[in-house]
């Protein structure tokens, strides 16, 4: 789950890595009102979930709280990436003498956090790596020992920070590695890390990733999920339990298990056709969970075929049946449903299926293959 800069600064702030005062707005007339708060002079910041925000001309510079209201208004009816800024950040404006980039990374070869750093850092940092990569310093850091003082030390000399600055950069570099992590992030990054005229250090911008399968255990960050930018069809999936990843292809996929739903887009594949998603619905799915997942597979339009592979161990196969009968009384399915059912209680299962439109098939090839052929328009 990537966080929004404001949402990443409020983490870092209560991890003791300075940031500069402001708040988030979405309105013009907000911003104008925090610009007076503030002291006049703020950047506007697009929140949005992309990196290059600046060169997009999604950061502005307002001289005073009427400019500020007018670049807020600008920007807010902009799109970045293809994504509609729907917040702003109003912040303090800091004038600065130097962008250090900092971040702390999961480096998953060795299994352990990475700390990347660079003195030249700022919005051409990506540049920077691709010419010159000897200004990127890359550090490795034992997840059971922690951040120690010396590596801090060790990761300032070498961007030659000077000395006058080792011991706020420390402070933050431990603050930036807390907040890493204590969130179970895979990214938490700062760019830049400014130098201030009246040198102090900053962190001007922020970005985290939170991992995904950590966050049963942060129900406080849960909330900073911005569902404006998700799928709909992916947040209803994540209601229900379901992995849900959506793709281009014709022929929707249910199936329980993660492994064999890779499997099935596989075959899927390998027999010429090209699936429309991947659809875990795992273990054990009763009936209301079936449901779910076929009025998820039917919202997408492109969806020609709807291929159901179930191996039954913990999930009945008569339990699957039941719900896929239930569902489709209720949604009117208008496309043919080919159904691999193998398992506990196959028999069962089978034979409510037997009176209604759904298609059995007895092999996963064979179910691909029936399903490739209906979704190009092929008969049986
Ligand atoms: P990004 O382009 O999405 O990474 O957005 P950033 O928040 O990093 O902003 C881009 C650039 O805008 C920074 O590298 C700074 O050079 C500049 N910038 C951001 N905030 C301020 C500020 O308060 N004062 C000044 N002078 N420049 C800023
Ligand atoms: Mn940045």
């Amino acid at each position: 789950m990537k966080l929004h800069e404001y949402q990443s600064k409020k983490i870092f702030e209560q991890f003791g890595v300075p940031i500069p005062k402001g708040r988030v707005a979405n309105i013009a007339s907000e911003a104008k009102q925090i610009a007076e708060e503030l002291g006049g002079r703020v950047v506007i910041k697009s929140q949005v979930l992309v990196g290059g925000r600046g060169k997009a001309g999604g950061i502005k510079l307002a001289k005073d709280p009427n400019e500020a209201m007018k670049f807020a208004s600008d920007i807010l009816g902009m799109e970045i990436k293809g994504l509609p800024v729907r917040k702003i950040l109003v912040d303090e404006a800091v004038n600065f003498e130097q962008e250090i980039y900092l971040a702390i990374i999961n480096n998953r070869s060795n299994n352990c956090p990475m700390i990347v750093a660079s003195a030249s850092g700022g919005v051409d940092i990506e540049e920077v790596a691709q010419l010159s990569p000897e200004k990127i310093i890359k550090y490795n850091i034992d997840p059971l020992l922690g951040l120690q003082d010396f590596q801090a030390r060790d990761v300032a000399l070498s961007i030659d920070l000077p000395r006058v600055y080792w011991k706020n950069f420390i402070k933050i570099l431990h603050g930036l590695y807390h907040a890493f992590w204590e969130t179970d992030s895979t990214l938490a990054e700062i760019n830049p890390l400014v130098i201030t005229k009246d040198e102090r250090m900053m962190a001007l911008d922020a970005k985290m990733i939170i991992d995904d399968n950590a966050l049963f255990r942060h129900p406080d960050l849960i909330e900073f999920r911005d569902l404006d930018i998700e799928a709909p069809a992916e947040v209803e999936a994540r209601k229900y339990g379901l992995s849900f990843i959506k793709l281009d292809g014709e022929i929707g996929c249910m199936v329980n298990g993660a492994g064999l739903a890779m499997a099935t887009m596989d075959i899927i594949q390998q027999n010429g056709g090209s699936p429309a998603n991947f659809l875990d619905i795992g273990g054990g799915a009763g009936a209301e969970k079936v449901s779910a997942a076929l009025r998820i597979i039917l919202s997408d339009p492109k969806v020609k075929v709807i291929l159901i592979n179930i191996f039954g161990g913990i999930t009945r196969c008569d339990e699957v049946a039941k719900g896929l009968l239930s569902s489709i009384k209720q949604t009117k399915i208008k496309i043919p449903i080919v159904v691999r059912l193998v398992g506990t209680n196959e028999e069962l299962g089978r034979r409510l299926l037997c009176d209604s439109e759904i298609l059995t098939a007895d092999s996963l090839v064979s179910a691909a293959k029936t399903s490739v052929l209906l979704a190009t328009g092929g008969e049986l």
